[in-house]
């Protein structure tokens, strides 16, 4: 690495965490409550990830049973007025979401980084040695004993050289992106207007993506109704162009938004950043794949560390709406071998971008299943410095079992209750 890189106060670190969406935020919790010295690298300016920065104000799931980290945020979401309109579907104020995360990681004792951006890492006999980021023009590094990525797109592993899959086998597209938005009602009549060149929508089937546009308790409309396929979140040009196209489909949307469901609603804000529902899938000791998840007979694992709970929730690559499948799932265990990434003896990972085929991907994509598998790996890094383990692989998955379980995690799915928006929402039940 080069010599202009500058070490903040502390060099060394106990566990390093790329990325604090809700994964990332949860793995770095779970590990400095144990006392560990953890530092949060964070491109943007928030915890939260694509629950807050990236505008998507609901989770999926039946909330019970994914760890008391998850549940103390849940606790305070509720305090602030998160309301559900089914048992699974939850809808909240991500502003609030945002200073929960932060003082959660502020309580436990977090070093938090924000504006870093991971540019590099450096690693030596399957060990990552050290990250690089570059924040407020200056490039830092550092070093520690494990290193978690909860990049959502597995930028670190990337960096580290680690394999990956990414999109369908075939044509290599990812689930698409979504631009989500908030309006409020001002109470007057907008007028319909749309720049020159930009083409209005003229009906329902015309929208581009979910037909999401719900009312919150607190006056907002939270609208998901973008869809730009044919992109890849990992590539710059394509990504920036992603951004572009939403922007446009967008202004679409809300000017068809007022001439129709809400003739009285202004758009506020648009999120700081595409959604990305799909990027690289790092490669890990097992890859748990579609039939994993469809088994007839329910899927365990005897290394099973968190519980997914939600529907495949696969949209098409190619039609606009939804357009896909959505399947019922039986709760089914994430095994710690999928969060270890193959090859590297002191790299984990959580959230997204854990070993599973597209299918797999598209029901434990969800924020409360994410967070959960943080909790798993910021436990595991934390016992396996603890213990003295250079190497994820010696920790006694029973251990970590019993610590998880010990944290309010069930880990029987057996005891966990499938969800599937469309069979339990009354009305509005498009997927995510
Ligand atoms: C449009 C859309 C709708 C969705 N709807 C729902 C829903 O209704 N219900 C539900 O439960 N789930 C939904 N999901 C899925 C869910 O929101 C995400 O899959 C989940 O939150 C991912 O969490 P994560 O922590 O893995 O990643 P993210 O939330 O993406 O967090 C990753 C973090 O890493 C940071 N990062 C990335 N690269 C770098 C870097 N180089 N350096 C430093 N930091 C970096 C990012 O800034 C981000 O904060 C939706 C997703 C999308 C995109």
């Amino acid at each position: 690495m080069s010599n202009h890189l500058r070490p903040v106060e502390n060099l060394s670190w106990d566990v390093v965490v790329v990325g604090a969406g809700s994964a990332g935020c949860a793995a770095a919790i779970a590990a400095a409550r144990r006392g560990r010295r953890v530092l949060l690298l964070e491109a943007g300016n928030a915890p939260g990830g694509v629950s807050t920065v990236g505008g998507i104000s609901e989770w999926y799931a039946h909330l019970d049973g994914l760890g008391d980290i998850f549940d103390s945020v849940t606790r305070e979401m509720k305090a602030y007025g998160m309301s559900h309109e089914c048992d699974g579907r939850y809808f909240f104020n991500s502003e609030y979401l945002k200073l929960i995360w932060q003082w959660a990681l502020e309580q436990a004792g977090v070093h938090c980084l924000f504006h870093a951006t991971l540019s590099g890492c450096e690693v030596r006999a399957g060990r990552v040695q050290t990250v690089e980021v570059i924040s407020c023009g200056q490039r830092l590094s550092f070093s520690a004993e494990y290193f978690v990525d909860c990049s959502g797109e597995g930028v670190l592993g990337f960096l580290a050289g680690a394999p990956f899959m990414k999109g369908d086998p075939e044509s290599g597209r990812t689930l698409h992106m979504s631009l989500s938005c908030q309006l409020i009602d001002t109470g007057r009549e907008m007028t319909h207007y749309l720049p020159a060149g930009i083409e209005p929508i003229l009906s329902s089937d015309d929208l581009p993506g979910l037909n999401v546009a719900i009312p919150m308790s607190d006056g907002r409309v939270y609208c998901n109704m973008t869809k730009i396929m044919g992109e890849d979140p990992t590539d710059p040009q394509s990504l920036s162009r992603a951004e572009s196209r939403a922007r446009i489909q967008l202004a679409q949307v809300v000017h068809y938004l007022n001439r129709t469901q809400f003739p009285r609603h202004a758009l506020v804000s648009s999120a700081a950043k595409i959604g990305i529902r799909e990027g690289r899938r790092l490669l890990g000791d097992y890859v748990l794949t579609e039939s994993d998840i469809t088994s007839p007979s329910g899927c365990d694992f005897p290394d099973g560390v968190a519980v997914a709970t939600c529907a495949i929730d696969f949209h098409s690559l190619s039609e606009k709406g939804h357009g896909g499948r959505r399947e019922k799932v039986q709760p089914y265990a994430i095994p710690f071998r999928c969060l270890r990434v193959r090859g590297f003896a002191n790299l984990l990972m959580a959230g997204k971008c854990i070993s599973g085929d597209q299918v797999a991907h598209s029901s434990y994509r969800m924020t409360p299943t994410c967070c959960a598998m943080g909790q798993a790996v910021g436990t595991a890094a934390a016992l396996a410095v603890e213990n003295g383990w250079d190497d994820i692989r010696l920790l006694p998955v029973k251990d970590l079992q019993a610590q998880l379980t010990r944290d309010g995690m069930e880990l029987d799915a057996c005891r966990h209750r499938a969800f599937a928006p469309e069979a339990d929402a009354p009305q509005n039940s498009s997927p995510a």
